[in-house]
Formats: structure tokens, C-alpha cells, sequence
């Protein structure tokens, strides 16, 4: 197996690899969503999205902060419930009901890190499929899997949107996913499949990853593992979306991968860590196209959400989507 790029590969890199830049698609996304929002409110409907957060994860406070936030500034009703971490498991349940069976609610968050002691699976399967706008009831799960009108998750939703509207092919590309998680590896793997893309899904018992990765037309890093993926396991040319959001306080790992970086060097001193990807800063520099960290796949999360919402209205009231 080759591992460093031959001279007719090297060739073939661009140039400059171009940044598939996830803000701004975010906000173009945005603004479309708040355009949906206006064309329903003169129908006299008001999208609704309750966030629920259970125990007091201060990383998910403030996530769900800016999550309500952007509601608010693309007009969405909201509303945030927090409840206590040793709240009971039937007192949850029936706050999902109760959020079930509001009309003025048309999405149902369930903010994650749950605490240990909660069962995510059933606070999942409890929300109504028709309002679970992050896509992980195993009705969406099931209705994606076959192709049908469903409610995705929104991040392996927003890789398609990033690829799709930097025109970039997908059908017939050859596509690599690495990890299986159900919340983006397995539905991220479908959705590419359903674009008609040649899918290999790899996890951590995949033999001679590089081998594979090397192959890919679009390679889909979602591992949780930082600078996991390097130069040599990148095929010159190819796509690469960086799914991983990790934060380093170590300074022999900011030096592994930022050293000489300027920018970077200036926000670790400040904030004593940075946020890498799941793909080594170097891997970027022979790729065609690639998402940042920050400022990539992570910035799609959230427009996604609000555009499930909408999506959610307009699915519950028989609306053309
Ligand atoms: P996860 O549930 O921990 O799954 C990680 C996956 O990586 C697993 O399938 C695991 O394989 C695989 N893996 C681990 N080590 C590996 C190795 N050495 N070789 C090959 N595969 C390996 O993580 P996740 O929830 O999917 O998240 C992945 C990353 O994306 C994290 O950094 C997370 O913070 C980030 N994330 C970002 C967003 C966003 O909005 N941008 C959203 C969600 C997650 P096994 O299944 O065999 O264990």
C-alpha cells in the first residue's frame, strides 16, 4: 500500500484547497428558514421548539443558549424547560407527553450529555416522530433509511447541504464514513447512499483504515478523536468533511498541530485551549475542498435544527415542503 502522495497525485492537488465555508452556508441557510417562517406566519402559524435539558451540563446551557438565541432571531416561538438532574424518569416522561400535546410546539429538543443515570433512548423514543427534530426517534430513523419524508439529523443533514451547495458531486463519488454513531456516522452513511454515492462506513475493528480512506472521493471524519486523520490516509484531491469538535489544553498537542500557526498560538494563549477537528490541520493542504474547524460542519448543526422545525410545521399541517 502506498502511503505518501506519488508525484502524478501530487500533481493532481490543487492548488489551494477551497474552503467549504459552513458559516456562510449556515446563514444563507438561515435566512431561507426565516423567509419559510414569514410565508407560515401569514398563514398564522408560529413554529414552535421546546428544548428540554435535563441536570446542570454547563456546556450544554450555554449550546442551548445560542440554540435559542438563533430561534429567536428567525422568529421561532420557544421555549426552554430545565429540569433538575434527579427529577424522575415518569416526570420526564410526562413533561415529553405534555410537549407531545401542545399545538404551539412543533419540535422537541432533548439537549444532550444526558446524566449518566438517564435513559436517552426512552426520552427519545417519548417524543412524538412527527415533532423529534434532531431525527433520532427510530421512526425517522427507519423513514431516512428508506428514502421517505422524514425529519434527518440535523448534522449528517447539514453534510449534504454543505456538499450539495458548494456543488460538489456525490452520486457515483466514492464515499467514506469514519464512525458508526447513530447520530452522525450511520445516518450521515445513508444520506450520502440515498445522493447515490459509493458508501463505506468504517469503525474501529475496520482493518487497514488508511487503505480505505485513501480511496475516498469524500472522506467524512466523525470519530472524536483529534488530527485523527493525517496527510497520508487522504487521497490528493479529495473532499474532506471534518466532523469532529474536540478541545486540546495540551501544549505538546496545540504544537502537533498548530505550531507556527499565528492565529491559533494568539486563542490558546487567551483561552488556554483550542478546538481541532478529527482531521490533522496537514490533511487539509492536499485535500480539493474541506470543512474547518471551527467554522464547518458544526455551524450546520444548528441551521438544521431550525430548518427541521420548519419542516416539522409544515409536515404536521399536511404542508408542501
Ligand atoms: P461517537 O458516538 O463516540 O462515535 C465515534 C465513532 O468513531 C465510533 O463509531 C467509533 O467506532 C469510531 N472510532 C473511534 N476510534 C476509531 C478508530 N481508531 N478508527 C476508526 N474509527 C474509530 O462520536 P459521535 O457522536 O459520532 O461524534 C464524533 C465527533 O463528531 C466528535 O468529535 C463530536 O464532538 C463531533 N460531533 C460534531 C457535531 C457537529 O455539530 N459538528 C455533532 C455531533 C458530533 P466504534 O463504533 O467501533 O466504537
Amino acid at each position: 500500500m502506498t502511503t505518501t502522495p506519488s508525484p502524478a497525485e501530487l500533481s493532481s492537488i490543487a492548488a489551494s484547497p477551497t474552503l467549504l465555508d459552513g458559516t456562510r452556508i449556515a446563514n444563507d441557510i438561515k435566512a431561507e428558514v426565516a423567509v419559510q417562517v414569514q410565508q407560515l406566519a401569514a398563514q398564522g402559524i408560529r413554529p414552535g421548539l421546546a428544548a428540554v435539558l435535563v441536570g446542570n451540563v454547563a456546556a450544554s446551557q450555554i449550546y442551548v443558549r445560542s440554540k435559542v438565541q438563533t430561534c429567536y432571531e428567525r422568529v421561532l416561538f420557544r421555549v426552554v424547560i430545565h429540569l433538575p438532574e434527579l427529577v424522575l424518569t415518569e416526570e420526564r416522561l410526562a413533561l415529553v407527553a405534555q410537549l407531545n400535546a401542545r399545538d404551539d410546539i412543533d419540535g422537541i429538543l432533548i439537549q444532550t450529555p444526558l446524566p449518566p443515570q438517564v435513559e436517552k433512548r426512552l426520552l427519545d423514543e417519548a417524543v412524538l416522530p412527527e415533532k423529534d427534530v434532531d431525527g433520532f426517534h427510530p421512526i425517522n430513523v427507519g423513514r431516512v433509511q428508506a428514502g421517505r419524508p422524514a425529519l434527518a439529523p440535523c448534522t449528517p443533514a447539514g453534510i449534504i447541504e454543505i456538499l450539495k451547495r458548494c456543488h460538489l458531486p456525490i452520486a457515483g463519488q466514492n464515499a467514506v464514513v469514519i464512525g458508526r454513531s447513530d447520530i452522525v456516522g450511520k445516518p450521515a452513511a445513508m444520506l450520502l447512499l440515498h445522493e447515490n454515492a459509493t458508501v463505506t462506513l468504517c469503525h474501529s475493528r475496520t482493518r487497514d483504515l488508511a487503505s480505505i480512506t485513501r480511496s475516498a472521493d469524500i472522506l467524512v471524519a466523525a470519530i472524536g478523536r483529534p488530527g485523527f486523520v493525517t496527510p497520508e490516509m487522504v487521497r490528493p484531491g479529495a473532499t474532506i468533511i471534518d466532523v469532529g469538535i474536540n478541545r486540546i489544553t495540551d501544549r505538546a498537542e496545540f504544537e502537533r498541530f498548530f505550531a507556527g500557526n499565528a492565529k491559533r498560538e494568539a486563542s490558546f494563549r487567551d483561552k488556554g485551549s483550542v478546538i481541532v477537528g478529527d482531521v490533522h490541520p496537514k490533511a487539509f493542504a492536499i485535500a480539493g475542498a474541506y470543512t474547518p474547524v471551527p467554522g464547518g460542519v458544526g455551524k450546520l448543526t444548528l441551521a438544521m435544527l431550525m430548518s427541521n422545525t420548519v419542516r416539522a410545521a409544515r409536515m404536521r399541517r399536511g404542508l408542501p415542503l
